[in-house]
C-alpha cells in the first residue's frame, strides 16, 4: 500500500468524519418526501462511514503488524547472514586443516619409508657383523693351534697370554690379539693380516652402526613429532566440526523462523491488500450514491418549478481568469486523456477562501465531501439544470436549502483532487456535462 494513498484515505477519513458530524445536514424548508429521502441517504452514509472507520482500524493494526514482522524479518536476515559467514570461515579453516593434516601425513609416510630404510641397513650390518666375528673365531683358533705347537717348541709367554681368552671375545680382546699377531708376524703373517683386516672390517661396522643408530632414533624422534602434530589437527578439525554443525542447526532454526515470518507475512499483506480494497470500493460506493442524487436532478426530478433566470459566475471577482477549460484534455491528478466537465477559474489576487456563489437561483441538493471533488455544493436550478461548484475550503449553505442568485454557498480551496486552489465549476443539462461558459460568463 502506497503511502500516499494511505494519506489520502486518512484524509478523506477525517473530512467525511467532519462533514458528518458539522450540522449542515439539517433541513429548514423540505417536503415530507424528500425528508424520509435524506434521512435514508443519511442512515446509509451513516454506515458506510462505520463500515470506513472499522476497516481503517484494522488496516492501521495490521500495518503495524506488519511493520514489525518486516522489522524482526530483516534482523533475522541479518543473523542468517552472521551464521552464513561464520559457516565459511569454518568450512575455510577446516580445508585448510585437511591440508595441513594431509602435509603431515605425507612427511610421516617419508619418515617411514626412510626408517625401514635404515632398519634393513642395520640388520645387514648385524649379519655382516656376526658373518665378521665368525671369521675373526676362526682365525683367532687357528692362531690358538699354531701357539700351542709354538708352545711344543718351547714358546710359553704368548700362550698363557691367551688362554684366558674364551671365543666370544670382546673388542678390546682383539686389539690385544692384534699385538701378539704382530709379534707373530714372521710366522702367522698371513693369518695376523687376515685377523687384522676383519677387526679393522668389524670397527667400521660397528661406527656404521652406532651412526644408524643415532639416525634412525632422529627420525623415530621426528616420526613421534609428525604424529603429534596430525592428532593435534585432527583434534581441530573435530572442534571445527562441531561448530560448524552448531551454526548450522542455528541457521536451521533461523531460516525456518524467518520463513514462517515471510509467510505470515505474505498473508498478512494479503489481507491487508483486499482490506484496502474493500475500503477504497466503500468509498466509491459513497461516492457513487451523492453522483446518484445530482444526477437524479438533473434530470429533471428536481423539485424546483420556476425556470431560472440569467447565470451568473461563481467567482465574481474583476480579476478572475480560466486556468482550465472545460473539454478533452490530460488529467493533471492521473495524466489521463478525459474530458474536463467543468470551467477552472482563479484570481490573479489569489483564489483561497474567495467566496462561490450560487449561479442561479435554485435548492441545494448536495453540500458535501466528495472524494474527486472535495468540499463541493449541487444546486438544482430545475428543468434539468444542476450547477456544481467544487474543491471547496468550506461549505455554506446545506442540502435543502433555498438559495437565490448571488448567495455565497461555499469558500474557494483546494480539495480533493486539485493541485492549486481554484473554483470548479460545473453545468449539467439532462445528467450531460455541458460547456458553462455557454450560460455564463466571467465578470469584467
Ligand atoms: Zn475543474
Amino acid at each position: 500500500m502506497k503511502a500516499n494513498s494511505l494519506k489520502r484515505i486518512l484524509a478523506l477519513i477525517l473530512c467525511v468524519f467532519s462533514v458528518l458530524s458539522s450540522p449542515l445536514m439539517i433541513f429548514a424548508t423540505v417536503s415530507s418526501q424528500d425528508q424520509q429521502k435524506i434521512d435514508e441517504y443519511e442512515k446509509k452514509q451513516e454506515e458506510l462511514q462505520e463500515k470506513i472507520d472499522a476497516a481503517q482500524a484494522e488496516i492501521d493494526k495490521l500495518k503495524e503488524n506488519i511493520q514489525d514482522k518486516e522489522k524482526y524479518a530483516s534482523q533475522l536476515a541479518g543473523q542468517i547472514d552472521n551464521f552464513q559467514a561464520q559457516i565459511d570461515v569454518l568450512n575455510t579453516r577446516i580445508d585448510d586443516l585437511e591440508g595441513q593434516k594431509s602435509a603431515i601425513q605425507e612427511k610421516i609416510d617419508a619418515l617411514d619409508i626412510e626408517i625401514a630404510g635404515i632398519e634393513e641397513d642395520i640388520q645387514e650390518n648385524e649379519e655382516q657383523v656376526e658373518k665378521t666375528e665368525g671369521e675373526i673365531s676362526d682365525v683367532y683358533h687357528k692362531l690358538q693351534d699354531r701357539i700351542r705347537e709354538n708352545y711344543v717348541n718351547g714358546a710359553t709367554s704368548d700362550l698363557e697370554l691367551l688362554l684366558d681368552f674364551d671365543n666370544d671375545c670382546d673388542f678390546s680382546t682383539y686389539l690385544i690379539i692384534s699385538e701378539i699377531n704382530q709379534r707373530r708376524a714372521k710366522n702367522d703373517e698371513e693369518l695376523v693380516t687376515t685377523l687384522n683386516e676383519d677387526i679393522a672390517k668389524l670397527e667400521i661396522l660397528n661406527d656404521e652402526y652406532e651412526l644408524m643408530i643415532d639416525t634412525i632414533e632422529v627420525k623415530r624422534d621426528e616420526h613421534q613429532v609428525q604424529v603429534d602434530e596430525l592428532n593435534l589437527k585432527e583434534n581441530e578439525i573435530v572442534v571445527s566440526r562441531s561448530k560448524l554443525e552448531d551454526s548450522q542447526d542455528d541457521l536451521k532454526t533461523l531460516q525456518q523462523e524467518a520463513y514462517l515470518y515471510i509467510k505470515q507475512l505474505d498473508a498478512q499483506s494479503a489481507t491487508y491488500e483486499k482490506l484496502v480494497k474493500s475500503y477504497e470500493a466503500d468509498i466509491k460506493a459513497f461516492d457513487d450514491k451523492i453522483d446518484a442524487i445530482v444526477n437524479a436532478a438533473s434530470r429533471g426530478d428536481g423539485n424546483v418549478s420556476s425556470k431560472p433566470g440569467g447565470f451568473i459566475w461563481p467567482l465574481q471577482y474583476s480579476d478572475v481568469y480560466i486556468s482550465s477549460s472545460y473539454g478533452y484534455r490530460y488529467d493533471p491528478i492521473s495524466g489521463v486523456y478525459k474530458l474536463h466537465g467543468g470551467t477552472d477559474t482563479c484570481c490573479w489576487s489569489g483564489t483561497m477562501g474567495k467566496s462561490v456563489r450560487a449561479s442561479a437561483s435554485g435548492t441545494v441538493i448536495i453540500s458535501t465531501w466528495h472524494n474527486a471533488y472535495g468540499y463541493y455544493v449541487g444546486i438544482d436550478h430545475g428543468n434539468g439544470i444542476v450547477t456544481i461548484y467544487a474543491h471547496n475550503s468550506a461549505l455554506n449553505v446545506s442540502v435543502g436549502q433555498k438559495v437565490s442568485q448571488g448567495d455565497i454557498v461555499a469558500y474557494a480551496g483546494s480539495t480533493g483532487y486539485s493541485t492549486g486552489a481554484h473554483c470548479h465549476f460545473e453545468v449539467r443539462v439532462n445528467g450531460t456535462k455541458v460547456n458553462p461558459t455557454g450560460y455564463a460568463s466571467l465578470p469584467n
